[in-house]
């Protein structure tokens, strides 16, 4: 293949990664998104195998059928709600691959030939896939280790953190300059130190972070992943490796900055803030006054089928439950008895971007009922009855109301303003951030205690 082509061939490729994005932005072009990210790929791997730059096929396709084998797999079994550990894993996988890609681009003799400017460059190259491809991949290992519960998720706190990590990134700078000045052998050794201490830096960088604030981490270490991936393109002269990886780095920034506004958090507050632990948060709650009116399954099954406008508002509580086939059923009996039914979601509802939307679409609910929290605020007044399944934060009024909570300012359902709220959790345990919740208390809202999936399946069964 001549190089034009290749070249062709790789643009194509990014233009379908640009398509995947676009696609993957909404659920119901979410498939074909998949589709073109597919279609990326597979012409990016033929073209590469085309380039004439790669000999070694004997050992390159066996590896690739393997790690395909493990990759389908893996994902065909990995329940949804261990989706952000795999991804946690992949990137580690990519980060090491950055460090592996540095260190060998290095010691590869056809490199040294390089003189002048062009040789620092592909050094600074190296220095950073290096160094931000060690703090992916161990990094990532430790927040996957977090996620699945085989490290705490308390945060660890050592102190004098933040002068230790300052430290760490003084005397990589160093060494990066030596690195630069030295001969081969003694610039190897600088190097070499440079990936230790990278390591050393992303375990003490995601140890201090929380469990349950992890999503965002791993959507930050997703946005270092593609920047480690865009710096092996540059070591590798791979143009498409530089804009996917821009292309990841990119998004995955974006995405911590849109999860983090709809926390009302910084991202600095989330990495050096050690807010999130792995059952709650150390946030205090002002004491709520009043009291709390109970209802039944029964109740609610009649106040439903009086109802002509619903809102169902799921949080985290449904995904622990399990709960959204019955709020399927639930929704597919009251519009088969003309009420419209619709649901909003939070932008962080659950524990990680999409969450909901996600448990939805595999208990079937149809796309165009399910609403972002934006669109559908100013309708609130209008809804009869707004069930609150197993969320509690995203819907606590004190975010706008209390300018001392933790959470104040964090952009929420405003679910109080419909006529009826039913809240469908286990007991008065507070949400992530261990805010207590006075929409619980207000007139309007009624609780529904048990699990969200046994109560739901009772007010099913009255409903018919
Ligand atoms: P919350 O954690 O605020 O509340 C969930 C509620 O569900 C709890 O009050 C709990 O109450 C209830 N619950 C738990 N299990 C069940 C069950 N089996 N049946 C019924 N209810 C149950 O979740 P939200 O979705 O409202 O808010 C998400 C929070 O997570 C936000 O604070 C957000 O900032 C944070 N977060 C989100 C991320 C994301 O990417 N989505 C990332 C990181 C943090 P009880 O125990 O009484 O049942």
């Amino acid at each position: 293949m001549t190089e034009g082509l290749i070249t062709m061939a790789y643009l194509v490729s990014g233009l379908f990664f640009i398509l995947s994005l676009g696609g993957l932005s909404k659920q119901e072009t979410a498939r074909k998104g998949n589709i073109y990210g597919i279609l990326g790929m597979a012409l990016a791997i033929l073209a590469t195998f085309a380039s004439g730059e790669v000999e070694n096929f004997k050992l390159l396709i066996p590896l690739m059928l393997g790690g395909a084998v493990i990759g389908a797999v893996l994902a065909k079994r990995v329940e949804m709600t261990s989706m952000p550990e795999l991804v946690a894993i992949l990137h580690s996988f990519v980060g090491l691959a950055a460090v592996l890609v540095g260190v060998v681009s290095f010691i590869d003799p056809s490199d040294i030939e390089l003189t002048g400017t062009n040789k620092l460059i592909h050094e600074i190259e190296i220095l950073l896939g290096v160094f931000i491809g060690g703090v992916t991949f161990t990094g990532s290992v430790v927040a996957f280790g977090k996620l699945r519960g085989s490290l705490s998720g308390k945060p660890m706190l050592l102190p004098g953190r933040h002068l230790l990590n300052l430290g760490m990134l003084g005397a990589s700078i160093w060494l990066g300059a030596q690195f630069i000045d030295q001969g081969h052998d003694q610039a190897l050794i600088s190097l070499l130190i440079v990936m230790g201490i990278s390591f050393v830096l992303g375990v003490h960088l995601i140890v201090a972070i929380g469990g349950a604030d992890m999503p965002v981490v791993v959507s930050m270490l997703n946005s270092y992943s593609g920047w480690a991936a865009a710096a092996a393109g540059f070591m590798l002269k791979n143009d498409l490796l530089i804009i996917t990886g821009a292309l990841v780095g990119s998004s995955g920034a974006i995405l911590s900055y849109i999860m983090c506004k709809a926390m009302n958090r910084s991202l600095a507050n989330v990495i050096f803030g050690g807010f999130g632990t792995a059952g709650g948060s150390a946030a205090t709650a002002s004491e709520i006054k009043g009291s709390i009116t109970e209802t039944t399954a029964d109740e609610v099954a009649e106040e439903l089928k009086e109802a002509k406008e619903v809102m169902i508002v799921p949080g985290y509580g449904m995904a622990v439950a399990q709960a959204q086939h019955v709020v399927k059923d639930i929704t597919e009996t009251l519009r088969g008895q003309d009420v419209n039914v619709r649901f909003a979601i939070h932008p962080v509802a659950g524990r990680l971007p999409g969450h909901m939307n996600v448990l939805l679409a595999e208990a079937n609910v149809p796309y165009d009922i399910v609403f972002e929290m934006d669109e559908i605020n100013e309708d609130l007044p209008e809804v009869d009855v707004l069930l609150v399944v197993g969320a509690n934060d995203i819907v606590n009024p004190s975010a706008l109301e209390d300018s001392s909570s933790p959470i104040a300012g964090m952009p929420v359902i405003e679910a109080w303003n419909a006529k009826s709220v039913v809240a469908l959790k286990r007991s008065m345990a507070a949400g992530y951030s261990g805010v207590e919740n006075p929409l619980y208390f207000k007139d309007n809202t009624n609780m529904l205690f048990g699990d969200a999936k046994d109560t739901l399946s009772a007010v099913f069964s009255k409903l018919g």
